[in-house]
């Protein structure tokens, strides 16, 4: 009869979170299959445990995972322990659960440590429902390709970061999700210096730009907001930008251009006439000052984004600036509208 293969969590600092049970299957498995066996010893004489360690590591997985199987197979137990945290998250054990459930061998998880959940918990974000998106990819196009994808992810965000990359990651976060966004930053949790940086995108750029990151670190990024029915209608939006905008122009010949224009420049004219007008939106008074017009459906700034994404339009938010080529003999060339107001977005 088939082995079994135990996943066994080992702490993510604090020595102490091991619990009995863990260390139970450590002392009874006839073998450890370990990412790196000297860490591992280092826990295991901790727990004054003697046996006989193997290494299973991302470069070795195939030809061990093989080699563990057999003995599997043959009637023999094993406990997988990875450096730190839960076995398979993130860390080697994917491959060989994978192949033990292929083949008929019983895989037993034992609960324990885990830092996702760890600063999950601790993040004050909701924890209803949450993705885990582990470490972002260090080639520039699947990076860039993961970040598009979570645009408007309203669950909570979960991502790895090693200390040298943060600051780029904080980085390119606050370019996908806006300088606005929350996160909780869990720093060397279990351990003695753990740390928990409650702050903005905008904050956290701020502050590991000025305190070079040391250490491990979960981010907790707060979910996009719920979207609602859209509320504005496309009649309204062109109303809005003819009464408020055109007039505004010191020659409304280009404005009422891009209305006649391809689709894109329609498109681009809503964006530009709504982030425009939400740039002029307060959210201390919820009023709309710019011009004279009745901005009532519009001052939800929620509403407004999941308006123009219904409609195939990609908003400008906080920060974004937009080129536009102007071909009435009045206007310059190139004009920019960059929206400034932190409110919109969120
Ligand atoms: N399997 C592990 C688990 O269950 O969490 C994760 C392993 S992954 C290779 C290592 C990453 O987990 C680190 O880069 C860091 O993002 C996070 N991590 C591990 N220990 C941590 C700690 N004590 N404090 C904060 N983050 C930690």
């Amino acid at each position: 009869m088939a082995g079994i293969l135990y996943l066994v969590p080992t702490p993510i600092g604090n020595l102490n979170d091991i619990s009995p049970r863990c260390a139970q299957t450590l002392a009874e498995a006839d073998f450890i299959a370990a990412e790196d066996t000297r860490v591992s010893l280092k826990l295991l004489n901790h727990l004054e445990i003697k046996k006989s360690l193997v290494s299973y590591h991302e470069h070795n997985k195939a030809e061990s995972g093989g080699k563990i199987l057999a003995r599997l197979l043959a009637g023999e137990t094993c406990a997988l322990v990875t450096d730190a945290g839960s076995p398979a998250i993130s860390d080697p054990g994917e491959d060989l659960v994978r192949l033990c459930a292929e083949n008929g061998v019983t895989v037993c998880a034992i609960p324990g440590p885990c830092a996702l959940v760890t600063a999950l918990s601790i993040s004050g974000l909701p924890t209803g429902r949450f993705t885990f998106e582990g470490f972002l990819s260090v080639n520039k196009k699947s990076r860039q390709e993961h970040l598009t994808g979570l645009k408007d992810e309203t669950r909570t965000m979960i991502f790895y970061e090693a200390p040298h990359k943060l600051l780029r990651t904080l980085c390119d976060l606050r370019d996908t999700f806006g300088g606005a966004r929350e996160i909780t930053l869990a720093r060397e949790l279990t351990k003695l210096h753990e740390q928990k940086l409650r702050t903005t995108l905008d904050g956290a750029v701020a502050y590991f730009t000025e305190t070079p990151p040391k250490g491990e670190f979960v981010l907790v990024l707060r979910g996009a907001p719920e979207r609602s029915e859209p509320v504005v209608t496309a009649e309204q939006a062109l109303d809005l930008y003819e009464n408020a905008i055109v007039p505004d122009c010191a020659d409304g010949t280009m404005g009422r251009a891009w209305l006649t224009d391809s689709g894109t420049r329609q498109s681009t004219a809503y964006a530009v006439t709504i982030s425009y007008q939400l740039s002029q939106y307060d959210p201390a008074t919820g009023e709309t000052t710019y011009a004279d017009v009745d901005y009532t459906p519009l001052t939800d700034s929620t509403r407004t984004l999941a308006w123009l994404r219904a409609h195939g339009i990609e908003p400008l938010l906080e920060g974004d600036s937009i080129k536009y080529g102007g071909d009435a003999d009045t206007q310059p060339a190139i004009n920019t509208y960059e929206t400034t107001d932190s409110s919109f977005g969120r």
